[in-house]
């Protein structure tokens, strides 16, 4: 509990949250009950930095889970957003830089055809799953285990391992009756999907799958898994719907697809954005084919609105970071991933630590067991309870590393020299304290 004692405005501003929001946060992660103590209340972050209530700085591989490709408080960013507040924060009516960031978008990723903004990443998977019903006229939706699609009701959904299983809800409070339309299966296992293709394949509206997974950790896609997804779905009239609200203009300059669909030629029906197209602030989209998106009203009969969708400072975040986002901070990202990842390697392989280092692209996260990480029934086969001590003696070397041991590391462009130096200096204490554990 050292580490509680070196942060008591941290603990009292946790104290004081608990009485009035539930768990104390907005978000389950950040709670910190996976690795214990009160969560770190952080005041202020400027590029690879984040300081705490109490005054400490930490390198942060929290990334704002994912937004922050470009550090915290990117001076374009927070120029473009102050100077779109002071025009107004929102009208109700469209905006110009609407039509600029659905034009970069295009221009990135070429399969995209049309753009509806939304200001969340479940607000898009759940567009995207009615989208996907309506242009098959079919009900069922096949996901993977371990795959975070968001809190749609439809996609919080487990099952037992396997073979294809009827979803059971993964959460109190969702209908068995609405999982009962969601197919889980194995991530990875082509013989799966193939078989639920030749058992249910007429009844497929669509499939889901995070375009390279990291919530479960990150599980890169086996060669060809996603290709033979596009396959199947194409021969039995389903949609794939390609969630990169993750890997979305993070991983390359046209997001997971940009690494992977390009060259080999496949698209999918539909991508959903989040994270990075909204600079850090709330902004996500649906994306795809013109005859799938004109569905959307007004165009088609798809009904879908929001009251902040495409908000101008959303918006404005987004562009700028779009455009601040070249090949050379896309190269300083995959640098910072490529150092930290083999930091970490030799760190605990020094300490004797049983680990893989998951990587998918510039995607990195460290498992507690010797065999690669290939789906979820793996991702929960690890030392997982070796975690919170290293999380600890991270945090206490400076280091701040994402709550759980089933979440990514976020590197950004801002991660330099002098940042990657306090993490090289933290690992060794740390992978010592995961082999005490
Ligand atoms: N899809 C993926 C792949 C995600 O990683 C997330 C969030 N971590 C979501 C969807 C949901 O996005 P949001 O939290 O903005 O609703």
């Amino acid at each position: 509990m050292t580490h509680e004692r070196a942060r008591p405005l941290s603990a009292a501003a946790f104290e004081r949250a608990r009485r009035v929001l539930p768990g104390g946060v907005n978000s389950p992660v950040r709670a910190y009950g996976a690795v214990g103590g009160a969560p770190r209340f952080i005041a202020e972050g400027h590029g690879a930095w984040v300081r705490d209530l109490d005054g400490n700085e930490y390198v942060d591989l929290v990334g704002q889970w994912g937004p922050a490709l470009l550090g915290h408080a990117h001076p374009a960013v927070v120029e473009a957003v102050q100077g779109a507040a002071a025009r107004g924060l929102g009208f109700g009516a469209p905006t110009v830089a609407e039509t600029e960031l659905a034009e970069q978008i295009i221009a990135r990723v070429p399969a995209v055809e049309r753009v509806r903004f939304v200001s969340t990443g479940t607000e898009a998977t759940m567009t995207a799953v009615r989208l996907a019903r309506a242009a098959t006229g079919r009900d069922l939706i096949v996901k993977f285990a371990g795959c975070y699609h968001g809190h749609v009701d439809s996609l919080l959904a487990a099952a037992g391992s396997g073979v294809a299983t009827l979803g059971l809800p993964d959460s109190a409070g969702v209908s068995p009756a609405v999982t009962a339309s969601t197919v889980v299966l194995p991530y990875n296992d082509s013989a799966a999907v193939a078989r639920t293709f030749t058992e249910f394949g007429d009844r497929i509206a669509a499939v889901i799958t995070e375009a390279a997974p990291a919530n479960m950790g990150v599980v890169p896609p086996a060669p060809g898994f996603n290709r033979l997804l596009r396959d199947l779905t194409d021969r039995h009239g389903s949609m794939l719907i390609l969630d990169e609200v993750l890997t979305g203009f993070r991983v390359s300059p046209g997001g997971w697809w940009g690494l992977e669909g390009l060259d080999e030629g496949w698209r999918p029906d539909l991508f959903t954005y989040g994270k990075v197209i909204g600079g850090g602030l709330p902004l996500a989209a649906i994306a795809g084919n013109a005859s799938v998106l004109d569905l959307l009203a007004p165009a088609g009969p798809v009904y879908q609105a929001g009251t902040l969708s495409g908000n101008p400072l959303a918006t404005a975040a987004g562009l700028a970071t779009l455009r601040a986002a070249d090949a050379d901070a896309y190269a300083r990202v995959r640098r910072a991933a490529d150092h930290v990842a083999r930091a970490v390697g030799d760190a605990l392989s020094g300490a004797g630590v049983a680990h893989s280092i998951q990587r998918a692209g510039s995607l990195l996260s460290v498992a507690f067991r010797r065999a690669p990480v290939r789906d979820y029934d793996d991702a929960r086969d690890q030392d997982l309870w070796r975690y919170p001590a290293f999380f600890h003696a991270m945090a206490d070397a400076g280091v701040l590393l994402p709550p759980s041991g089933l979440e990514a590391w976020f590197l950004s462009a801002a991660h330099d020299d002098v940042a990657l130096g306090r993490i090289a200096a933290a690992l060794p204490g740390a992978a010592r304290a995961a082999a005490d554990a």
